[in-house]
């Protein structure tokens, strides 16, 4: 009945690992083949030019455009050596993923033909025809241009014979309609910010970057399953499915042995990525069935964000080489782990200092301890604005499920550095004092990094954990763009630093000494703030009842968690560090919500669809398949007989019937719903009806598809189970 279920799965238990092409040379020579890095410029361009955008990139300054006209030349050369043929800014629009739109390297020569042009203006702003990417109303209120600028500070690359300029994309009036520019502004802020602060330990630092090492979670399956589940292809998740037998309870894929199949994609990958200058280095299984990580070494925030929204594009396209799809999606399959995407984040200075990192020195010390009170008190004083930064209707079905951070943010510190906490929070003005004179340094404070090094104490149910010399940012979605976590956690930490240097210097001005005021300042904040401090089980009911009480954000539905963009403390924050105006919170927000009920509207559409057209017919044959057995029962035995033989069979018809008719009625109820939310015309308001009104029938309907899956034939059933999907040979 059901030959195309087992052409599939046959099909794909029988394929073999495909072999990688291995370059002959050793990664170090590849590494950085197709990117346009300094080596290259270095090479490709006249030494006036390439001292300019040295000196613009290290010093983010503008470029003059008889430098860019010469960049563009030199750039279009080295791309056409190594095979490109076309050009496209890549930019980050408010959906899914990158935008690119190529054009070929020529121009009209006058006589007919054509010559290979690319100059310094097609360099560094085009007006792409994007009127179609979401842009939340700023682009029908104001203007319909949107412009993209290139962003120096990333490097030009080359993908499928592609040279892709990393830029940023705009609207006329100057309002952002993607990720990367409010990152920028963030990472120039928190740089701003971050300096001063440092410069009292330090007065050589001049600038202060931001760092993000991702982890990137996702599963494979195989191709051809994934061909036959409508709903893994249209929505990127299971709509149904029973759980497998066995799942991840023996716990024996984590880190387990990778599969030849993998293995040889991951190996492929990671050439593809070295070659694109991704340092791509960790790899290894998780702890679903077919769920893996990659994670490379951290670089600068906008870098490694390109980087990670590179590898995503890359990443799919070798697993089709393999024949695998990849899925991003943050909880592709019920009743086993989803996927995220940590955010290792750490500030550092141009000295070579990382922030977070405790020291040898009492100096080193107490600005490792003035940063982490910071920390504390940004990620408190904003901590709904930070889960609303990694919010999104696929990221919901992870956050507060028993397996992923709650949808309440905390810190959890370890033991040690709490401890420290605690003592400094317990001492009065003298103890204080004795503390910031030089030679009083007690508390161990010199000994922290010893102590910290084995400090990895790790508390998996956190969603924001300090981890030695870094935050690990974990409630972030497997499939989000990180600026989004990144822009909110670098401007409000921005806008805290601001306000510390502030105080300190108004103590200092007072007449003071500095590290006294900074020790003061840095105590105040940490008895201000010890409430976002958490190190307990994050999973807990417990937690719960004492986050609420502790005045932390706890709203659990996703439209409302986004009302944080727009709260009068988060709308002035972000002005105040220059990331974002009102205008553009408010057109992002429109887009927040757009894209949550659009998901949803799919989501829901697919599910009616499959309910209807696949699963419910089938359920219907199986039950007549029974219908008729109980007839011939019925002409060959007696009465009694029958009664006895037949009890099971009645029985298994009477539940099917039963969940049959909910699967109808409920399937009905979700399209008067959709029907309903689709004629509000306020998207908040919308994303609320599809949250509260259509997603709780979505839930009912998979629940009664699963029950059936367990009573129709299995000959019948036309869908790749769970057991298909999730174990690759
Ligand atoms: P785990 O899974 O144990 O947390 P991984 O090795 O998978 O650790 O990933 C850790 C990530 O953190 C890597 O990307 C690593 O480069 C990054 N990382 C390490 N130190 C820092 C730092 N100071 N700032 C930002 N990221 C960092
Ligand atoms: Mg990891």
């Amino acid at each position: 009945m059901s030959s195309l279920r087992f052409k599939v799965v046959d099909e794909a238990f029988n394929r073999k690992a495909i072999t990688v092409n291995i370059p002959e040379v050793r990664p170090e020579v590849y590494y950085g083949k197709y990117v346009f890095n300094r080596q290259k410029m270095f090479e490709y361009l006249p030494k006036n030019t390439y001292e300019a955008l040295v000196n613009a990139i290290d010093n983010k300054e503008p470029l003059p455009l008889a430098v860019a006209d010469s960049v563009a030349s030199g750039m279009m050369r080295w791309a056409i050596d190594n095979g490109a043929r076309h050009y496209t800014h890549w930019f980050h629009p408010l959906t899914d993923g990158t935008a690119e739109k190529h054009d070929a390297f020529i121009q009209h020569d006058g006589k007919g033909g054509v010559i290979e042009e690319f100059n310094g203006k097609l360099l560094v702003q085009q007006e792409p025809d994007a009127s179609s990417f979401p842009n939340g109303g700023i682009r029908n209120t104001f203007e319909a241009r949107g412009y993209s600028a290139w962003d120096i500070s990333s490097p030009a690359f080359i993908l499928d014979k592609t040279l892709c300029i990393p830029t940023i994309f705009i609207s006329y009036t100057g309002e952002s309609l993607d990720y990367k520019t409010p990152l920028l502004r963030a990472l120039n802020a928190v740089d701003r910010a971050a300096t001063k602060v440092a410069r009292y330990f330090d007065p050589e630092v001049h600038h202060v970057l931001g760092y993000l090492g991702w982890e990137q979670e996702y599963f494979l399956v195989d191709e051809a399953l994934y061909s036959a589940r409508p709903d893994l292809m249209l929505t990127g998740r299971t709509l149904m499915g029973h759980e497998s037998a066995k799942n991840q309870q023996l716990e024996d894929h984590y880190f387990g042995a990778i599969p030849s199949r993998v293995e040889a994609f991951m190996l492929d990958l990671e050439i593809e990525c070295h070659k694109l200058g991704i340092p791509a280095k960790t790899r290894h299984n998780e702890v679903a069935p077919n769920q893996f990580e990659l994670a490379p070494i951290f670089e600068e925030t906008n870098l490694a964000n390109d980087h990670n929204l590179l590898l995503m594009s890359v990443m799919s396209e070798v697993a089709r080489r393999h024949n695998f799809r990849v899925l991003f999606h943050e909880k592709p399959f019920s009743g086993i782990n989803g996927s995220g995407k940590h955010n290792n984040w750490s500030l550092g200075t141009d000295r070579g200092k990382l922030l977070f990192a405790p020291g040898r020195t009492s100096d080193d010390n107490l600005q490792f301890l003035a940063f982490v009170a910071n920390v504390l008190a940004a990620v408190h004083n904003y901590n709904g604005l930070l889960k609303a930064s990694i919010m999104s209707a696929t990221n919901a079905h992870r956050l507060g499920a028993n397996e992923a951070p709650p949808a309440i943010i905390s810190i959890f510190l370890g033991s040690q550095l709490t401890d420290i906490l605690d003592k400094i929070e317990g001492m009065d003005a003298e103890q204080l004092i004795n503390l910031s004179a030089k030679e009083g340094m007690r508390l161990n404070l010199t000994q922290i990094p010893e102590i910290m090094l084995d400090a990895t104490d790790r508390n998996r149910t956190s969603p924001f954990a300090f981890t030695g010399n870094r935050f690990e940012f974990r409630a972030v979605g497997s499939s989000a763009n990180c600026a989004s976590a990144m822009i909110a956690l670098n401007a409000a930490m921005a806008s805290q630093l601001q306000e510390f240097a502030q105080k300190v210097d108004a103590r200092v001005a007072a007449g003071e000494p500095l590290k006294r005021a900074i020790l003061d300042e840095t105590k105040a904040l940490i008895t201000a703030h010890r409430a976002i401090c958490f190190n307990g089980n994050g999973y807990s009911d417990e937690w719960k009842e004492e986050a609420a009480r502790r005045g932390l954000d706890c709203e659990t539905s996703a439209p409302k968690i986004f009302d944080a963009y727009l709260s009068e403390k988060v709308v002035d924050m972000f002005g105040r560090t220059g990331v974002f105006s009102p205008v553009e919170l408010a057109a992002r927000n429109e887009v927040k919500w757009e894209m949550y009920t659009k998901k949803i509207q799919i989501e829901a559409r697919v599910l009616g669809d499959l309910a209807i057209n696949h699963v419910l017919p089938v359920a219907t044959r199986y039950q007549s398949v029974l219908l008729d057995n109980l007839y011939k029962i019925k002409t060959l035995f007696s009465a009694e007989e029958c009664e006895k033989i037949s009890a099971q069979d009645k029985d298994a018809i009477v539940r099917m019937s039963a969940h049959m008719a909910v699967i109808r009625e409920e399937v009905q109820q979700m399209v008067d719903a959709r029907k309903a939310a689709n004629c509000i015309a306020c998207e908040r308001e919308k994303a609320l009806a599809y949250h509260d009104n259509v997603l709780p029938h979505m839930e009912t309907i998979r629940y009664h598809i699963d029950k059936l899956e367990l009573h129709v034939d299995d000959e019948m059933w036309p869908l790749p189970k769970y057991r298909e999907l999730l174990f690759i040979r």
